[in-house]
């Protein structure tokens, strides 16, 4: 393991599941959509999409998923989440609906309706921490985080204050979509960590 392709599972019950396939594959990772537990074998590294957080909660509980993810990213595999993705990440939800879980794993409290309908969707480009130029991202509903644990570094804040990239070294959560933009970086240096990690079988 840890060689030049990692395996990378995309959850695939719901979201944006082709964008992500379609930049990792751009970017030499193998990729494979889950959809039960049987897929969850190997992997080196997992995208949860964007979407729709509260559908997406759904699903994996139907699936029986919830438990062996919990596990998976309990085992320190690499995470990204983007949007719904982050929101599944999250520790602490402040405004799910009612009954609505997450996985968790990331330290951080986020709040998913985090901006008004004035800019519930919105183009633009943003400083990340470790990235030489900014990134051109689509932000579509996003949630914000509104609390940062120990150990969890922010990469990004929109210029009016808004928490948008968090990473604690194994899940990075993005607020926005760079797979939407073409923009690939964020997902090289994913990848990159996915190439180092052995799965625990
Ligand atoms: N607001 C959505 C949610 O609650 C996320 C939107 C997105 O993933 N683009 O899941």
């Amino acid at each position: 393991m840890g060689g030049n392709a990692p395996l990378i599972g995309i959850l695939a019950l719901q979201g944006d599941v082709a964008e992500h396939r379609e930049m990792l594959q751009q970017l030499g990772a193998d990729t494979r959509d889950i959809r039960s537990t049987a897929d969850l074998q190997g992997l080196q590294g997992l995208v949860i999409p964007g979407g729709e957080s509260t559908v997406m909660d759904k699903l994996v509980r139907r699936f029986e998923l919830k438990t062996p993810l919990q596990e998976l990213i309990g085992s320190g595999i690499p995470v990204l989440g983007t949007c719904a993705g982050l929101i599944m990440c999250a520790n602490t939800l402040t405004d799910g609906i009612e009954g609505q879980q997450t996985l968790g794993g990331l330290d951080v409290t986020v709040s998913r309706n985090a901006f008004g309908s004035q800019r519930e969707s919105f183009d633009t480009e943003l400083t990340v921490s470790g990235l030489d130029s900014p990134v051109a991202v689509s932000f579509i509903r996003a949630p914000i985080v509104t609390q940062v644990g120990d150990g969890v570094s922010v990469r990004a804040s929109l210029p009016s204050g808004e928490i948008v990239a968090v990473d604690n070294g194994q899940i990075l959560g993005l607020s926005f979509h760079p797979e939407i933009t073409g923009e690939s970086r964020l997902h090289a240096e994913f990848v990159g960590r996915a190439a180092s990690f052995s799965p625990v079988s």
